[in-house]
This record gives structure tokens, sequence and C-alpha cells, in this order.
């Protein structure tokens, strides 16, 4: 790398830091493993479609929306403005 003038430990927070919310983020988006007859959040029965499109479903759409909304939420008020946001 040429950045011989930055300190290491900044830049390789800021790559830690993002690579750590992407992997989050995209756990949460894209379900790995067996996917659920029911949504495990609501237990409603998840449709055989979403089943097929999506094989590793866990949750009914109606939830998954919902944990789509929050990632996006989360990812948006990062690290500084969480507290405030909790409050
Ligand atoms: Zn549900």
């Amino acid at each position: 790398m040429a950045n011989g003038w930055a300190p290491d430990g900044a830049v390789q927070d800021q790559i830690e830091d993002s690579l750590k919310d992407a992997v989050i983020a995209a756990r949460a988006r894209m379900p790995k493993g067996e996917g659920l007859n029911e949504c495990e959040e609501c237990g409603d029965l998840i449709p055989e479609g979403r089943r097929r499109a999506l094989p590793g479903a866990r949750t009914c759409v109606a939830c998954q929306s919902l944990r789509d909304r929050q990632v996006a939420h989360s990812a948006i008020n990062r690290r500084g403005s969480k507290d405030s946001q909790l409050r």
C-alpha cells in the first residue's frame, strides 16, 4: 500500500468496522442453512413459493421486510449517533 503517511491502526480500524457492518447486514439479509416452514418471528406459515425462491428463508415476508428495514436503519446510523437514537 502507498499510504506511508497514514497511521496504520486508524486505517485498519475503519476497514474492520465496515467489514463487520457488511457481514452483519449480509447475514440478516441472506439466510443460511435450512429454511423453516413457519416464520421464526411470528409463527406464520411461510408460503411455499417463498421457500422455493429463498431456500434458507426463516421468516415470512412481513417479518423479513421488517428486518431489512432495521438493517438499513442501523447501517445509516453509525456508532456515533447510536446512543442518541436509542434515547
Ligand atoms: Zn413472520
